[in-house]
């Protein structure tokens, strides 16, 4: 495989419990030829094929899982947000401010990007939910004043929040908090599918259970062999197998971590106010969002190491710290439990992903290493990458490519 070879996750997610369309696909009986050929069929293949079909190429996308979406994008609590994992502040004294403004305005564009999208689709379950970052030990209420003021330099206003403000609009016992605005709260294998639908409308292909071996590069070419020795010659060629790395690209600074989520039982009537997304700046850290039929998604408790055995294993003890945090930030709601699920997750240095052009491999480019905002940066990825195909320069590649920082 030309892949490390991945349980992505354990455990039933949310989205697992409720019904969807199935995607169009088939096995494949013989040599292909193609514009595009993006390996891999989770929310990050998804929109790049449906952004490369939309612009008339020919595109197939391949999984090595049975069915297209069965990999992390099932596992993923899905807070689409542009607020991304390295506060804006925090960022600037790693990347520097220009390019750290930079990231946080391009997340915030491809936020409204997805949404736009999702709505042409008509996708169902897909609410704008304002998010609130409680202060914690990363970011305590001074910290926050200073996040709050990178942010506006940078054209990204949200409102910092007194103790007594948190606590009269939210309900919520904390020193402070900075509420932003206009994320999405989606269901994210919905989300895939529909892209995948929308890519097969306009004439894309999908082939499963199909993995890649190995991959040759040639002049004006690259062609793709399957494990049962069909070739797939394409004009150009995306990775988009998420946690599951490619052998040959460069992932310095990126490790695989593990993480855990709960979802509870339906209580649309106990729910806070606004139903804001709730994220705490601290280490380990908790977040909240809640579903449309009124659960509470509930995630965090990161461990960091990959071993599957090991992470599945506190699958028990993670739901009981996840339910206890719950209630401690919540008493008015239930912590009782519907769904527990873990699994693997990117992390790296600056929390930015890597988009681009692979070194040393013409014609091929990848979309990987997403740490929580991987659906953000999944749609930086299909714009990157359709540009890049049809000709288009991004004025932001620079940020996410292969080169290192
Ligand atoms: C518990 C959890 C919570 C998360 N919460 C959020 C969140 O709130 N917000 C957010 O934005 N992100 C979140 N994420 C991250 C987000 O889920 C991921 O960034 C996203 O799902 C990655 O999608 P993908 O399509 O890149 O990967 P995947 O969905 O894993 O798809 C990759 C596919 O590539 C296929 N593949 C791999 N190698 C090969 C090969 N050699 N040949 C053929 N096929 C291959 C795999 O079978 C797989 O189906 C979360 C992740 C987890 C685990």
């Amino acid at each position: 495989m030309v892949s490390t070879a991945r349980d992505l996750r354990t455990g039933r997610s949310v989205w697992e419990g409720r019904s969807t369309a199935k995607v169009r696909h088939a096995g494949l009986r013989g040599d292909l030829t193609a514009d595009v050929l993006v390996i891999g069929a989770g929310i990050t293949g998804a929109m790049i094929a449906d952004a490369l079909a939309q612009d008339g190429l020919a595109v197939i996308v391949v999984d090595r899982r049975d069915d297209p979406v069965k990999g992390s994008t099932v596992a993923s609590t899905a807070l689409v947000q542009y607020e991304i994992d390295t506060p804006l502040s925090m960022l600037t004294r790693k990347i520097g401010k220009a390019d750290a403004m930079r990231a946080w305005r391009r997340s915030r564009l491809a936020v409204e990007s997805v949404a736009a999208r999702l709505a042409e689709l008509k996708v169902p379950d897909v609410t704008r939910r304002d998010g609130l970052y409680l202060a914690g030990n990363t970011l305590d209420a001074q910290g926050l004043e200073r996040e709050h003021a990178a942010r506006r330099e940078a054209g990204l206003p949200d409102r910092l929040l007194s103790r007594n403000q948190l606590k009269e609009r939210f309900g919520l016992a904390r020193s402070a908090a900075l509420l932003g605005y206009g994320n999405l709260a989606i269901d994210p294998r919905k989300a895939a599918h529909a892209m995948l639908a929308a890519a097969i409308g306009n004439g894309a292909r999908v082939h499963a259970p199909v993995a890649i071996t190995d991959i040759d590069c040639h002049a004006r070419s690259a062609t793709a062999i399957t494990d049962r020795g069909h070739a797939i010659t394409c004009r150009y060629l995306v990775m988009a197998t998420g946690y599951e790395f490619p052998k040959f690209v460069p992932m310095r600074g990126h490790t695989i971590i593990s993480t855990y989520a709960i979802a509870t039982v339906k209580q649309p009537k106990r729910l806070w106010p606004e139903q804001c997304m709730i994220w705490e700046a601290s280490e380990p850290y908790l977040y909240l969002r809640t579903t449309p039929e009124g659960r509470i998604v509930c995630g965090g408790e990161d461990e960091d190491f990959s071993d599957e055995e090991k992470r599945d294993a506190l699958l028990p003890r993670k739901t009981r710290t996840l339910q206890r945090k719950l209630r401690k930030l919540l008493p008015g709601v239930s912590a009782e439990i519907d769904f527990a699920w873990c699994g693997s997750f990117g992390q790296s240095g600056t929390g930015l992903p890597r988009i681009g052009a692979i070194p040393g491999m013409p014609h091929c480019f990848a979309a990987l290493g997403y740490g929580g905002n991987g659906i953000t940066y999944s749609r930086i990825a299909a714009d990157i990458i359709a540009g890049a195909v049809n000709g288009r320069a991004d004025c932001d590649a620079d940020l996410y490519g292969f080169r290192e920082r």
